[in-house]
Protein backbone atom coordinates (compact mmCIF):
# COMPACT_ATOMS: atom_id res chain seq x y z
CA UNK A 1 0.00 0.00 0.00
CA UNK A 2 1.67 3.00 -1.12
CA UNK A 3 1.68 6.53 0.47
CA UNK A 4 -0.58 8.12 -1.50
CA UNK A 5 -3.19 5.77 -0.57
CA UNK A 6 -2.29 6.03 3.03
CA UNK A 7 -3.13 9.12 2.90
CA UNK A 8 -6.19 9.07 0.87
CA UNK A 9 -7.33 7.39 3.79
CA UNK A 10 -5.76 9.63 6.70
CA UNK A 11 -3.33 6.54 7.45
CA UNK A 12 0.11 6.77 9.25
CA UNK A 13 0.21 3.32 8.32
CA UNK A 14 -1.62 0.26 7.25
CA UNK A 15 -3.26 -0.43 10.26
CA UNK A 16 -4.12 -4.49 8.63
CA UNK A 17 -0.09 -4.84 7.54
CA UNK A 18 1.62 -7.87 9.72
CA UNK A 19 4.70 -5.01 10.51
CA UNK A 20 2.13 -2.19 12.40
CA UNK A 21 4.21 -0.77 15.17
CA UNK A 22 4.46 -2.58 17.89
CA UNK A 23 2.98 0.61 19.59
CA UNK A 24 -0.19 0.28 17.56
CA UNK A 25 -1.16 -2.60 19.30
CA UNK A 26 -3.77 -3.50 21.76
CA UNK A 27 -2.13 -4.60 25.10
CA UNK A 28 -5.30 -6.84 26.25
CA UNK A 29 -5.42 -7.23 29.75
CA UNK A 30 -3.80 -11.04 29.75
CA UNK A 31 -0.92 -10.11 27.54
CA UNK A 32 -0.60 -6.71 30.04
CA UNK A 33 -0.43 -8.70 33.03
CA UNK A 34 2.20 -11.55 31.31
CA UNK A 35 4.41 -8.08 30.39
CA UNK A 36 4.81 -7.28 33.91
CA UNK A 37 5.38 -10.74 35.26
CA UNK A 38 7.97 -10.99 32.93
CA UNK A 39 9.33 -7.67 34.25
CA UNK A 40 9.32 -8.78 37.73
CA UNK A 41 10.89 -12.43 36.46
CA UNK A 42 14.13 -10.58 34.35
CA UNK A 43 15.44 -10.33 37.95
CA UNK A 44 15.60 -13.85 38.69
CA UNK A 45 15.50 -15.33 34.74
CA UNK A 46 14.22 -18.68 33.45
CA UNK A 47 11.68 -19.71 31.41
CA UNK A 48 8.20 -18.12 30.46
CA UNK A 49 5.80 -19.21 27.66
CA UNK A 50 3.04 -18.24 25.67
CA UNK A 51 0.49 -20.23 23.55
CA UNK A 52 -2.08 -20.08 21.24
CA UNK A 53 -3.29 -21.49 18.10
CA UNK A 54 -2.22 -19.87 14.79
CA UNK A 55 -3.46 -16.60 14.49
CA UNK A 56 -4.34 -16.08 18.67
CA UNK A 57 -2.00 -13.32 18.84
CA UNK A 58 0.82 -14.91 19.90
CA UNK A 59 3.56 -13.04 17.65
CA UNK A 60 1.68 -9.69 18.49
CA UNK A 61 2.18 -10.43 22.29
CA UNK A 62 5.89 -11.15 21.72
CA UNK A 63 6.33 -7.93 19.80
CA UNK A 64 4.32 -6.17 22.44
CA UNK A 65 6.73 -7.48 25.64
CA UNK A 66 9.67 -7.03 23.48
CA UNK A 67 8.66 -3.05 23.49
CA UNK A 68 8.16 -3.19 26.93
CA UNK A 69 11.09 -4.86 27.68
CA UNK A 70 12.75 -2.57 25.10
CA UNK A 71 11.95 0.44 27.61
CA UNK A 72 13.80 -0.97 30.55
CA UNK A 73 17.47 0.39 30.76
CA UNK A 74 20.13 -1.55 30.42
CA UNK A 75 18.58 -4.60 29.43
CA UNK A 76 19.51 -6.41 26.69
CA UNK A 77 16.82 -8.32 24.70
CA UNK A 78 17.19 -10.64 21.74
CA UNK A 79 14.66 -12.32 19.60
CA UNK A 80 15.69 -15.55 17.91
CA UNK A 81 14.50 -15.80 14.25
CA UNK A 82 15.61 -19.03 13.20
CA UNK A 83 14.24 -21.48 15.54
CA UNK A 84 14.00 -24.17 13.60
CA UNK A 85 18.41 -24.09 13.41
CA UNK A 86 20.75 -26.76 14.21
CA UNK A 87 23.07 -26.31 17.38
CA UNK A 88 25.72 -24.36 15.11
CA UNK A 89 23.95 -22.05 13.87
CA UNK A 90 22.00 -21.20 16.81
CA UNK A 91 25.03 -20.39 17.90
CA UNK A 92 25.95 -18.54 15.57
CA UNK A 93 22.59 -16.64 16.17
CA UNK A 94 22.79 -16.21 19.43
CA UNK A 95 26.86 -14.65 18.89
CA UNK A 96 24.95 -11.94 16.32
CA UNK A 97 22.13 -11.01 19.17
CA UNK A 98 24.43 -10.67 22.01
CA UNK A 99 27.30 -9.34 20.21
CA UNK A 100 29.96 -11.88 21.11
CA UNK A 101 32.07 -13.03 18.26
CA UNK A 102 31.40 -17.10 18.13
CA UNK A 103 33.05 -19.94 16.70
CA UNK A 104 30.03 -22.06 16.31
CA UNK A 105 32.14 -25.43 16.04
CA UNK A 106 34.15 -24.67 19.46
CA UNK A 107 30.67 -25.34 21.49
CA UNK A 108 32.88 -25.46 24.72
CA UNK A 109 34.00 -22.00 23.89
CA UNK A 110 30.94 -20.46 22.69
CA UNK A 111 29.12 -21.37 25.67
CA UNK A 112 31.93 -19.85 27.44
CA UNK A 113 32.18 -16.43 25.99
CA UNK A 114 28.15 -16.06 25.51
CA UNK A 115 27.73 -16.96 29.56
CA UNK A 116 30.59 -14.42 30.44
CA UNK A 117 28.94 -12.11 28.42
CA UNK A 118 26.02 -12.83 30.49
CA UNK A 119 27.09 -12.54 33.63
CA UNK A 120 28.48 -9.62 33.08
CA UNK A 121 25.41 -8.06 32.19
CA UNK A 122 24.03 -9.33 35.32
CA UNK A 123 26.42 -7.51 37.28
CA UNK A 124 25.95 -4.20 35.47
CA UNK A 125 22.45 -4.73 35.34
CA UNK A 126 20.99 -6.73 38.18
CA UNK A 127 18.98 -7.90 35.40
CA UNK A 128 19.00 -11.34 33.03
CA UNK A 129 18.97 -10.44 29.45
CA UNK A 130 15.87 -12.11 27.86
CA UNK A 131 15.94 -14.17 24.56
CA UNK A 132 12.44 -14.16 22.67
CA UNK A 133 11.74 -17.02 20.94
CA UNK A 134 9.02 -17.14 18.18
CA UNK A 135 7.78 -20.76 16.60
CA UNK A 136 9.22 -22.94 19.68
CA UNK A 137 7.34 -25.69 18.50
CA UNK A 138 10.29 -25.63 15.60
CA UNK A 139 13.07 -25.95 17.70
CA UNK A 140 15.22 -29.21 17.92
CA UNK A 141 15.47 -31.23 21.16
CA UNK A 142 19.28 -30.34 20.99
CA UNK A 143 19.12 -26.60 21.12
CA UNK A 144 16.27 -26.97 23.47
CA UNK A 145 18.54 -28.71 25.54
CA UNK A 146 21.91 -26.40 25.11
CA UNK A 147 19.72 -23.81 25.71
CA UNK A 148 18.78 -25.19 29.35
CA UNK A 149 22.14 -25.81 30.23
CA UNK A 150 23.22 -22.19 28.35
CA UNK A 151 20.66 -20.65 30.97
CA UNK A 152 21.82 -22.36 34.53
CA UNK A 153 24.68 -21.49 36.33
CA UNK A 154 25.93 -22.70 39.66
CA UNK A 155 24.96 -26.07 39.72
CA UNK A 156 21.35 -25.00 38.19
CA UNK A 157 20.31 -22.80 41.14
CA UNK A 158 20.32 -20.09 39.43
CA UNK A 159 19.51 -18.51 36.31
CA UNK A 160 21.53 -16.05 34.16
CA UNK A 161 18.87 -15.48 31.10
CA UNK A 162 15.26 -15.20 30.30
CA UNK A 163 13.63 -17.35 28.28
CA UNK A 164 10.32 -16.33 26.79
CA UNK A 165 9.20 -19.11 24.31
CA UNK A 166 5.91 -18.73 22.20
CA UNK A 167 4.42 -21.53 20.38
CA UNK A 168 1.40 -23.20 18.93
CA UNK A 169 -0.63 -26.51 20.58
CA UNK A 170 2.63 -28.64 19.07
CA UNK A 171 4.83 -26.51 21.61
CA UNK A 172 2.61 -28.42 24.49
CA UNK A 173 2.48 -31.01 23.39
CA UNK A 174 6.18 -31.38 22.93
CA UNK A 175 7.23 -29.64 26.66
CA UNK A 176 5.01 -32.87 27.62
CA UNK A 177 7.94 -35.12 26.33
CA UNK A 178 10.85 -36.37 28.84
CA UNK A 179 12.99 -34.64 26.93
CA UNK A 180 11.94 -31.65 27.56
CA UNK A 181 10.16 -32.11 31.14
CA UNK A 182 13.44 -30.05 33.19
CA UNK A 183 11.98 -27.13 30.94
CA UNK A 184 8.56 -27.48 31.47
CA UNK A 185 9.43 -27.32 35.42
CA UNK A 186 11.08 -25.31 34.84
CA UNK A 187 8.38 -22.33 32.88
CA UNK A 188 7.29 -19.59 35.97
CA UNK A 189 4.90 -17.55 33.50
CA UNK A 190 2.36 -19.01 31.61
CA UNK A 191 0.05 -17.04 28.57
CA UNK A 192 -2.46 -19.08 27.00
CA UNK A 193 -4.46 -17.09 23.98
CA UNK A 194 -7.34 -18.29 23.67
CA UNK A 195 -10.15 -17.43 20.79
CA UNK A 196 -10.91 -14.28 20.64
CA UNK A 197 -15.16 -13.33 21.19
CA UNK A 198 -16.14 -10.72 18.48
CA UNK A 199 -16.03 -7.55 20.96
CA UNK A 200 -12.38 -8.31 21.79
CA UNK A 201 -11.66 -8.29 18.34
CA UNK A 202 -13.56 -5.24 18.01
CA UNK A 203 -11.57 -3.99 20.95
CA UNK A 204 -8.36 -4.67 18.98
CA UNK A 205 -9.36 -3.34 15.52
CA UNK A 206 -10.17 -0.25 16.94
CA UNK A 207 -7.20 0.21 18.92
CA UNK A 208 -5.62 -0.23 15.84
CA UNK A 209 -7.55 1.95 13.87
CA UNK A 210 -6.92 4.60 16.28
CA UNK A 211 -3.16 4.44 16.15
CA UNK A 212 -2.93 4.25 12.58
CA UNK A 213 -4.78 8.01 12.65
CA UNK A 214 -7.65 7.00 11.51
CA UNK A 215 -10.45 5.44 13.76
CA UNK A 216 -13.66 6.19 11.43
CA UNK A 217 -12.14 4.44 8.69
CA UNK A 218 -14.42 1.29 8.55
CA UNK A 219 -18.19 2.53 9.57
CA UNK A 220 -19.57 0.60 12.64
CA UNK A 221 -21.64 -1.73 10.98
CA UNK A 222 -18.60 -2.72 8.69
CA UNK A 223 -16.31 -2.84 11.93
CA UNK A 224 -19.02 -5.31 13.74
CA UNK A 225 -19.88 -7.60 10.37
CA UNK A 226 -15.92 -8.13 10.22
CA UNK A 227 -15.75 -9.13 13.56
CA UNK A 228 -18.47 -11.37 13.17
CA UNK A 229 -17.25 -13.29 10.20
CA UNK A 230 -13.65 -13.43 11.28
CA UNK A 231 -14.29 -16.70 13.76
CA UNK A 232 -12.16 -15.57 16.50
CA UNK A 233 -9.18 -14.92 14.95
CA UNK A 234 -7.14 -11.93 14.60
CA UNK A 235 -5.44 -12.77 11.72
CA UNK A 236 -8.08 -13.84 9.83
CA UNK A 237 -9.97 -10.05 10.85
CA UNK A 238 -6.46 -8.60 9.89
CA UNK A 239 -6.51 -10.39 6.53
CA UNK A 240 -10.44 -9.39 5.97
CA UNK A 241 -10.18 -6.21 7.06
CA UNK A 242 -6.52 -6.08 4.19
CA UNK A 243 -8.63 -7.16 1.80
CA UNK A 244 -11.39 -4.84 2.32
CA UNK A 245 -8.74 -1.75 2.16
CA UNK A 246 -7.25 -2.53 -0.63
CA UNK A 247 -9.96 -3.76 -2.77
CA UNK A 248 -12.02 -0.58 -1.22
CA UNK A 249 -9.05 1.63 -3.34
CA UNK A 250 -10.13 -0.30 -6.22
CA UNK A 251 -13.79 0.71 -5.87
CA UNK A 252 -16.17 -0.95 -3.79
CA UNK A 253 -19.34 -0.04 -2.97
CA UNK A 254 -20.77 -2.35 -0.68
CA UNK A 255 -19.99 -4.73 2.02
CA UNK A 256 -21.85 -7.04 3.58
CA UNK A 257 -24.88 -5.22 2.95
CA UNK A 258 -24.29 -2.51 4.16
CA UNK A 259 -22.61 1.16 2.68
CA UNK A 260 -19.23 1.06 3.37
CA UNK A 261 -18.55 4.93 1.46
CA UNK A 262 -20.45 6.39 -1.18
CA UNK A 263 -23.61 5.56 -2.80
CA UNK A 264 -25.97 2.31 -3.78
CA UNK A 265 -23.51 0.45 -6.21
CA UNK A 266 -26.68 -0.13 -8.20
CA UNK A 267 -28.05 -3.15 -6.79
CA UNK A 268 -31.23 -3.82 -7.87
CA UNK A 269 -34.65 -5.21 -5.70
CA UNK A 270 -35.34 -8.17 -5.53
CA UNK A 271 -32.15 -9.70 -7.05
CA UNK A 272 -29.47 -12.06 -5.48
CA UNK A 273 -27.42 -9.63 -4.47
CA UNK A 274 -30.31 -7.92 -2.61
CA UNK A 275 -31.19 -10.93 -1.16
CA UNK A 276 -27.95 -11.93 -0.40
CA UNK A 277 -26.88 -8.18 1.26
CA UNK A 278 -29.75 -8.86 3.97
CA UNK A 279 -27.82 -12.09 4.64
CA UNK A 280 -24.83 -9.45 5.28
CA UNK A 281 -22.11 -11.79 4.54
CA UNK A 282 -21.81 -11.79 0.86
CA UNK A 283 -19.46 -8.65 -0.36
CA UNK A 284 -20.85 -7.48 -3.75
CA UNK A 285 -18.08 -5.51 -5.70
CA UNK A 286 -19.20 -2.98 -8.54
CA UNK A 287 -17.84 -5.03 -11.66
CA UNK A 288 -14.27 -3.41 -12.21
CA UNK A 289 -12.21 -6.16 -14.14
CA UNK A 290 -9.17 -3.43 -13.95
CA UNK A 291 -8.68 -3.41 -10.31
CA UNK A 292 -9.05 -7.39 -10.63
CA UNK A 293 -6.34 -8.54 -12.62
CA UNK A 294 -3.21 -9.39 -11.14
CA UNK A 295 -4.77 -9.91 -7.57
CA UNK A 296 -4.08 -12.70 -5.46
CA UNK A 297 -7.48 -13.97 -5.30
CA UNK A 298 -7.27 -16.46 -2.57
CA UNK A 299 -6.30 -15.92 0.99
CA UNK A 300 -6.22 -19.39 2.31
CA UNK A 301 -2.70 -20.26 2.03
CA UNK A 302 -1.73 -17.34 3.49
CA UNK A 303 -4.12 -17.35 6.60
CA UNK A 304 -2.59 -20.77 7.27
CA UNK A 305 -3.34 -22.60 10.21
CA UNK A 306 -0.19 -23.81 10.11
CA UNK A 307 -0.42 -26.51 7.40
CA UNK A 308 -3.53 -26.40 4.86
CA UNK A 309 -4.50 -29.17 2.32
CA UNK A 310 -7.00 -28.22 -0.43
CA UNK A 311 -9.38 -30.54 -1.35
CA UNK A 312 -12.15 -30.01 -4.01
CA UNK A 313 -15.65 -31.96 -3.85
CA UNK A 314 -18.52 -32.10 -6.62
CA UNK A 315 -21.32 -29.36 -6.33
CA UNK A 316 -24.04 -28.89 -8.74
CA UNK A 317 -24.36 -25.30 -7.10
CA UNK A 318 -23.79 -22.18 -8.60
CA UNK A 319 -21.20 -19.20 -6.82
CA UNK A 320 -24.54 -17.51 -6.45
CA UNK A 321 -26.98 -20.44 -5.09
CA UNK A 322 -23.67 -22.04 -2.88
CA UNK A 323 -23.40 -17.96 -1.18
CA UNK A 324 -27.36 -17.77 -1.15
CA UNK A 325 -27.87 -20.70 0.68
CA UNK A 326 -24.95 -20.07 2.88
CA UNK A 327 -24.09 -23.80 1.62
CA UNK A 328 -20.30 -23.32 3.66
CA UNK A 329 -21.94 -24.37 6.69
CA UNK A 330 -23.22 -27.59 5.62
CA UNK A 331 -20.22 -28.86 3.62
CA UNK A 332 -19.16 -32.45 5.41
CA UNK A 333 -15.70 -33.13 6.06
CA UNK A 334 -14.21 -36.01 3.42
CA UNK A 335 -14.08 -39.33 4.94
CA UNK A 336 -10.38 -39.52 5.05
CA UNK A 337 -8.03 -37.18 5.88
CA UNK A 338 -6.14 -36.38 2.55
CA UNK A 339 -3.36 -36.23 4.03
CA UNK A 340 -2.90 -39.09 6.77
CA UNK A 341 -5.48 -41.52 5.42
CA UNK A 342 -7.00 -41.70 8.61
CA UNK A 343 -10.50 -42.07 8.61
CA UNK A 344 -13.44 -39.93 10.73
CA UNK A 345 -10.15 -37.89 11.58
CA UNK A 346 -11.25 -34.27 10.99
CA UNK A 347 -13.04 -31.92 12.84
CA UNK A 348 -14.06 -28.43 12.16
CA UNK A 349 -12.01 -25.56 12.21
CA UNK A 350 -13.22 -22.28 10.66
CA UNK A 351 -13.95 -21.00 7.15
CA UNK A 352 -11.84 -18.70 5.20
CA UNK A 353 -12.90 -16.78 2.22
CA UNK A 354 -12.18 -16.01 -1.37
CA UNK A 355 -13.43 -14.18 -4.23
CA UNK A 356 -15.45 -16.08 -7.76
CA UNK A 357 -16.76 -14.30 -10.04
CA UNK A 358 -20.60 -15.05 -10.50
CA UNK A 359 -23.09 -15.01 -14.37
CA UNK A 360 -24.64 -11.90 -12.65
CA UNK A 361 -22.14 -9.90 -13.34
CA UNK A 362 -20.34 -9.84 -9.84
CA UNK A 363 -17.23 -11.00 -7.91
CA UNK A 364 -18.72 -12.45 -5.00
CA UNK A 365 -17.34 -13.48 -2.08
CA UNK A 366 -17.82 -16.88 -0.73
CA UNK A 367 -16.93 -18.87 2.38
CA UNK A 368 -14.97 -22.05 2.79
CA UNK A 369 -14.93 -24.67 5.10
CA UNK A 370 -11.96 -25.94 6.55
CA UNK A 371 -11.20 -29.10 9.04
CA UNK A 372 -8.54 -30.02 11.17
CA UNK A 373 -7.41 -33.42 11.52
CA UNK A 374 -6.75 -34.62 15.06
CA UNK A 375 -4.47 -37.31 14.03
CA UNK A 376 -2.00 -35.35 11.62
CA UNK A 377 -2.93 -31.69 12.59
CA UNK A 378 -3.07 -30.92 8.93
CA UNK A 379 -6.39 -28.70 8.26
CA UNK A 380 -8.06 -29.29 4.70
CA UNK A 381 -9.93 -26.80 3.07
CA UNK A 382 -12.84 -28.37 0.96
CA UNK A 383 -13.51 -25.86 -2.37
CA UNK A 384 -16.48 -26.17 -4.26
CA UNK A 385 -16.18 -27.70 -7.38
CA UNK A 386 -17.08 -24.17 -9.18
CA UNK A 387 -13.87 -22.57 -7.88
CA UNK A 388 -9.81 -22.95 -9.01
CA UNK A 389 -7.12 -23.29 -6.93
CA UNK A 390 -6.20 -19.35 -6.47
CA UNK A 391 -8.17 -18.10 -9.89
CA UNK A 392 -11.09 -15.80 -9.67
CA UNK A 393 -12.96 -16.86 -12.18
CA UNK A 394 -15.41 -19.86 -11.81
CA UNK A 395 -14.74 -22.82 -13.90
CA UNK A 396 -17.48 -23.40 -16.04
CA UNK A 397 -16.42 -19.75 -17.39
CA UNK A 398 -13.16 -20.70 -17.84
CA UNK A 399 -14.01 -24.17 -19.50
CA UNK A 400 -16.09 -21.99 -21.87
CA UNK A 401 -13.62 -19.19 -22.63
CA UNK A 402 -11.25 -22.60 -23.26
CA UNK A 403 -13.79 -23.99 -25.84
CA UNK A 404 -13.49 -20.98 -27.34
CA UNK A 405 -17.26 -20.28 -26.38
CA UNK A 406 -18.47 -16.57 -26.93
CA UNK A 407 -20.73 -16.09 -23.78
CA UNK A 408 -21.08 -12.98 -22.13
CA UNK A 409 -19.34 -14.25 -19.18
CA UNK A 410 -16.20 -15.36 -21.35
CA UNK A 411 -16.20 -11.78 -22.78
CA UNK A 412 -16.18 -10.49 -19.57
CA UNK A 413 -13.27 -11.92 -18.17
CA UNK A 414 -11.80 -12.91 -21.20
CA UNK A 415 -8.14 -11.25 -20.35
CA UNK A 416 -8.21 -13.18 -17.54
CA UNK A 417 -8.80 -16.47 -19.58
CA UNK A 418 -6.43 -15.99 -22.07
CA UNK A 419 -3.75 -15.79 -18.95
CA UNK A 420 -5.00 -18.87 -17.52
CA UNK A 421 -4.28 -20.47 -20.47
CA UNK A 422 -1.13 -19.07 -21.08
CA UNK A 423 -0.40 -20.38 -17.31
CA UNK A 424 -1.92 -23.70 -18.32
CA UNK A 425 0.44 -24.00 -21.75
CA UNK A 426 3.46 -23.89 -19.39
CA UNK A 427 2.85 -26.04 -16.33
CA UNK A 428 1.66 -28.91 -19.31
CA UNK A 429 5.20 -30.04 -19.20
CA UNK A 430 5.20 -30.85 -15.49
CA UNK A 431 1.85 -31.54 -15.71
CA UNK A 432 2.18 -34.26 -17.94
CA UNK A 433 5.59 -35.83 -16.55
CA UNK A 434 2.76 -35.91 -13.09
CA UNK A 435 0.21 -37.54 -14.94
CA UNK A 436 1.83 -39.90 -17.52
CA UNK A 437 -0.61 -41.61 -19.35
CA UNK A 438 -3.52 -41.65 -16.95
CA UNK A 439 -5.79 -40.32 -19.54
CA UNK A 440 -4.71 -41.85 -22.01
CA UNK A 441 -1.62 -42.02 -24.47
CA UNK A 442 0.29 -39.05 -24.83
CA UNK A 443 1.31 -38.12 -28.25
CA UNK A 444 4.54 -37.54 -29.09
CA UNK A 445 3.97 -33.80 -29.23
CA UNK A 446 1.23 -32.82 -26.67
CA UNK A 447 -0.04 -30.04 -26.80
CA UNK A 448 -2.24 -27.53 -24.65
CA UNK A 449 -5.26 -28.03 -26.99
CA UNK A 450 -5.00 -31.82 -27.09
CA UNK A 451 -4.19 -32.17 -23.60
CA UNK A 452 -7.49 -30.23 -22.59
CA UNK A 453 -9.43 -32.09 -25.01
CA UNK A 454 -8.00 -35.34 -23.75
CA UNK A 455 -8.46 -34.43 -20.60
CA UNK A 456 -12.23 -33.18 -20.86
CA UNK A 457 -13.55 -36.85 -22.99
CA UNK A 458 -11.48 -38.35 -20.11
CA UNK A 459 -13.60 -36.85 -17.13
CA UNK A 460 -16.45 -35.34 -18.38
CA UNK A 461 -15.75 -31.87 -17.61
CA UNK A 462 -13.50 -29.37 -16.26
CA UNK A 463 -14.49 -29.33 -12.45
CA UNK A 464 -14.57 -32.98 -12.31
CA UNK A 465 -11.22 -33.15 -14.09
CA UNK A 466 -9.80 -30.80 -11.43
CA UNK A 467 -10.53 -33.00 -8.65
CA UNK A 468 -8.67 -35.92 -10.34
CA UNK A 469 -5.62 -33.73 -10.77
CA UNK A 470 -5.83 -32.52 -7.42
CA UNK A 471 -6.97 -35.80 -5.43
CA UNK A 472 -5.06 -38.27 -7.34
CA UNK A 473 -1.58 -35.88 -8.79
CA UNK A 474 -1.02 -33.45 -6.22
CA UNK A 475 -1.21 -30.67 -9.16
CA UNK A 476 -3.98 -28.93 -11.09
CA UNK A 477 -4.62 -26.86 -14.35
CA UNK A 478 -1.97 -23.71 -13.71
CA UNK A 479 0.17 -25.24 -11.55
CA UNK A 480 1.43 -27.63 -8.61
CA UNK A 481 0.98 -25.64 -5.10
CA UNK A 482 2.15 -26.61 -1.49
CA UNK A 483 -1.53 -26.87 -0.20
CA UNK A 484 -2.16 -30.16 -2.90
CA UNK A 485 1.12 -31.94 -1.21
CA UNK A 486 1.14 -34.43 1.50
CA UNK A 487 2.99 -33.82 4.32
CA UNK A 488 5.25 -35.95 5.97
CA UNK A 489 3.56 -37.23 9.02
CA UNK A 490 4.51 -36.07 12.36
CA UNK A 491 4.90 -39.01 14.89
CA UNK A 492 1.32 -38.78 16.62
ZN1 LIG B 1 -4.62 -36.37 8.91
Amino acid sequence: MNKKLLNLYGLKFNPFAQNVPAAALLATPPIDHFCWRIEQQIGEGGFALTTGDPGSGKSAALRILAERLGAVRDLSVGLLTRPQANLADFYRELGHLFGVPLSPHNRWNSSKVLREKWLAHIDASVHRPVLLIDEAQEMNDSVFSELRLLSSADLDSRSILTLILAGDQRLLSRLEELELLPIASRIRSRLRLETHSPKQLQDCLTHLLKAAGNPKLLTPSLLTTLCEHAAGNLRLLMNLANDLLVFRCAEITEVGGRLLHGGQGGAGKGSVRSSMRKRGLVVVFAWRPRCLRGKRFSTGVQLSYGDVMQTIYPTSLTPEQYAEQEYHRQVRPPENCPNCRRAHALEALAYYHRYITAATALVLLIWVRRFLCRHCRVSVSCLPAFAQPYRPVNTPTIAAGFQGQRTPEVARWSELIQGYWRRFESHLPTLLRQVGNAFGPVPLQPSAQSFWKQLLQHCGDMANATGQLIHQFHTCWFGSYRCHQRRPLQAA
